[in-house]
């Protein structure tokens, strides 16, 4: 077993050294946010991950897991170090690096000969050798190793991920990085630096990409007058298109998709390269978030001035407590714009700041006088509200449900007028 060290404990870093630890090794996390350290020490979660806090509370028990805002005490006797710190979208749309390298830096003298450290964090190519600049060391190694975990399933996906991915200048550097997830089983595969760099951010992309043309098709289908469930449902019965991550949305967003095509449109562009593929699908996607704006006005009389929309949902998926880059938000930020209110609910979220936005505890609360209700986020339980209850509080009937959760033959009879709506009818 080894000592390893987590630099940032993030959604990426928190499933990382509570991962890590849960297979034997000796963890200790380290955050700059020194709230997130005492949050961790305490056995508490700073973010909401379904599984994640059950494994915590094994891995702290067991002594595997430790916590520290000791930069010095995590690294100095690790022999991996993982930095799993923020790459957040630069003002060119590159991938600002100087987290990492600012990590690197801070780092440099206090790592022993040998160690190797290891770069989750989602970089463009070339940053491994600039994370070896940083540090100047010859006796240490340098390696990638991209996330690919989605948030609401990190540990799921931790335990039996699609593969595992590692780069390095040495197959040897690469393999002793891969050899700590021994006991996991998937495919695991050994690459260059910027091949590992770039299946990162191609993989995002080309589901970014998907998802971009799903929404544009359902849009399609409700002007032809097609279910776009039924398809959907043809087309992904063909296996080469697949039927995973075939339903349609109010757009795609989160913290990693717009960084990440964003940052895949500038790579290309620093090597003098036209890939005009992905900046389609980020237009197609501000057109996705732009028709359910259009959907509730329309059904509202073309105006929204003076009007009140509930909303229920605001992270950008289910089981997540994350807003970043949501578009729940993004679709809420249109509807003010517009000139509406907006009341919100969202069984994660109870604080949003955003003028014209009110956050409240409940659906009913939020569909109180409310002339028309929008779905905007997967939440399961949204299946089991009472769909009479709401109508009966809302003064419209007007529901718009963009992510297929709720039953509209139910809705229907409890009063609801469904517009014409790019999700797959509930079955
Ligand atoms: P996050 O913002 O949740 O966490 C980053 C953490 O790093 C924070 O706790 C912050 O305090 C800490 N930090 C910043 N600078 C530091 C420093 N110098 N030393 C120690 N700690 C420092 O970010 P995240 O969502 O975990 O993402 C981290 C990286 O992983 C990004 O590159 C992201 O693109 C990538 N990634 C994220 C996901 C995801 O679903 N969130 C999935 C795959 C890859």
């Amino acid at each position: 077993m080894s000592k390893i060290a987590v630099i940032g404990t993030g959604y990426v870093g928190l499933t990382t050294s509570i991962g890590l630890a849960s297979l034997g090794h000796e963890v200790i996390g380290y955050d700059i946010d020194s709230a997130k350290v005492e949050m961790l020490k305490a056995g508490k979660l700073p973010i909401h991950e379904p599984g994640l806090d059950v494994i915590l509370a094994a891995v702290l028990k067991s002594k595997n897991l430790q916590a520290t805002s000791d930069l010095a005490l995590a690294v100095s006797n690790a022999d991996f170090i993982f930095t799993c710190v923020p790459t957040p979208q630069d003002e060119d749309g590159s991938a600002d690096l100087s987290y990492v390298i600012a990590a690197s830096k801070a780092m440099k003298d206090l790592l022993k000969p040998g160690a190797v450290v290891v770069t989750k964090s989602t970089v463009p190519v070339g940053s491994a050798q600039r994370v070896e600049a940083a540090i100047g060391r010859s006796d240490i190694n340098v390696a990638s190793n991209p996330e690919f975990l989605r948030e609401g399933a990190a540990v799921q996906d931790f335990e039996h991920p699609d593969r595992i991915v590692v780069g390095a200048r040495s197959t040897e550097v690469a393999q002793s990085v891969m050899d700590l997830y021994s006991k996991i089983d998937c495919p695991k595969v050994l690459t260059s630096q910027p091949a590992a760099e770039l299946i990162k951010y191609a993989s995002n992309s080309f589901l970014a990409i998907k998802l971009s043309f799903v929404n544009d098709v359902a849009a399609l289908c409700d002007a032809a007058g097609a279910d776009p469930g039924e398809v959907m449902n043809g087309m992904g019965l063909d296996t080469r298109i697949g039927n995973r991550f075939l339903e349609p949305g109010p757009g795609w967003g989160g913290s990693c998709f717009p960084k990440d095509t964003r940052a895949l449109a500038s790579i290309a562009d620093s090597f003098g390269l036209q890939i005009p593929l992905i900046n389609a699908a980020i237009a197609s996607n501000e057109m996705a978030h732009k028709r359910v704006a259009d959907r509730v006005m329309n059904a509202l009389g073309g105006s929204l001035v003076g009007k009140t929309i509930a909303v229920l949902g605001l992270t950008f998926k289910a089981d997540t407590d994350d807003t970043r880059e949501s578009p729940a938000i993004a679709v809420i930020e249109r509807l003010i714009g517009r000139g509406g209110k907006v009341v919100a609910f969202d069984p994660m979220i109870n604080q949003y700041e955003l003028s014209g936005l009110s956050v409240v505890t409940s659906p009913v609360v939020a569909a109180t006088g409310a002339h028309a209700l929008v779905v905007l986020t997967e939440w399961a339980e949204f299946k089991a509200i009472d769909a009479k209850q709401i109508i009966d509080a809302m003064s419209g009937t007007v529901v718009v449900d963009t992510r297929n959760v709720l039953n509209q033959k139910i809705w229907q009879d409890a009063g609801a007028t469904f517009p014409n709506t790019s999700a797959t009818k509930a079955v």
